[in-house]
């Protein structure tokens, strides 16, 4: 990912005070790889002094389970986290996340998109997807011109896919506090990216947006698999944050592997933490293993 001569920028942080969260997906039982980001991000906030709370990203409604998120505070809790309360569940927040959406309507940085998965999947025969990318890169040309009317987000503007219209060629850049200075090009690294679906819910990209900015966080600590959604999620932030206000510094945790190199994941069931507690295995042990603070 290379440097341009235009960029999202950000003034530089004022130091609030410390506000990290724990954010995990209800879709199955907290592994070991979850297990060394969350207490390195608990961790961070108690060097920092400074608050934790716990988000419940539970928007994908066919993959989450309320028992999955049950088991995770649990889970989390001998794990010997701590963290404020209430905690925040995202499918409690629609409201706010259709208020952000209105928004970049209002601003022209969103559209509706009727382009199926099958389309995409097409397209991607192209040369320029993006590897490993979690959202493939949303051809440039399928996107309706600048001017083209934004229909109102009734019922039925709410029930369509809406995309984020990335600046092309400016580049985001972050320092991340492991892993340096990051830098990406819009359209080039991703492309327009969902921010609404059309099952009525926003997608991950928007709704953590929302969420960070709303809650005040001031240090996202996750996995360095979401590198790439930072760089889209500092764009929807440069458009929702008020004049001036600094966006979270980032902080990704790198990736438990299994004994065959795979990325640890949660059909790992020998590793779930519901498992290695049942076995009698010591949470504490957890925290001296895992080197502190990065
Ligand atoms: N819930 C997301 C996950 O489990 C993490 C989101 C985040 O930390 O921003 O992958």
């Amino acid at each position: 990912m290379d440097p341009s001569a235009s960029a999202v920028s950000f003034p530089a942080p004022p130091s609030a005070p410390y506000v990290g969260r724990l954010a995990p997906s209800p879709t199955g039982l907290l592994h070991l790889g979850h297990a060394r980001t969350f207490a390195l991000a608990a961790a961070r906030a108690r060097a920092a002094g400074g608050r934790l709370l716990l988000r419940i990203d539970d928007l994908d409604t066919a993959r989450c389970r309320p028992e999955f998120a049950d088991a995770a505070l649990v889970d989390l809790a001998w794990l010997g986290l701590a963290w404020e309360e209430p905690v925040v569940v995202q499918s409690a927040r629609l409201p706010s996340y259709r208020a952000a959406l209105g928004r970049l309507r209002a601003a022209g940085l969103v559209y509706p998109c009727d382009r199926s998965r099958k389309d995409l999947a097409g397209a991607l025969a192209a040369p320029h997807e993006a590897p490993g990318d979690d959202e493939p890169l949303y051809p440039a040309a399928w996107r309706p011109p600048f001017d083209t009317p934004l229909p109102p987000l009734d019922g039925a503007g709410l029930a369509r896919n809406w995309r984020f219209r990335v600046p092309d060629g400016e580049t985001v850049r972050f320092t991340d506090g492991r892993l340096g200075p990051l830098v990406a090009v819009c359209g080039r690294d991703f492309g327009d990216f969902l921010v609404w679906r059309k099952d009525g819910l926003p997608s991950y990209q928007l709704a953590c947006a929302v969420d960070d900015a709303e809650l005040g966080v001031t240090e996202v600590v996750r996995g360095e698999d979401l590198v790439r959604s930072t760089f889209r999620q500092l764009l929807l932030l440069a458009a929702l944050l008020p004049p001036g206000a600094p966006p979270p510094d980032y902080h990704h945790a790198p990736l438990l592997n299994d004994e065959n190199g795979f990325r640890l994941a949660k059909r790992h069931d020998a590793l779930a933490l519901r498992t290695l507690r049942d076995t009698g295995v010591d949470p504490g042990k957890f925290h001296d293993s895992f080197s502190p603070l990065c």
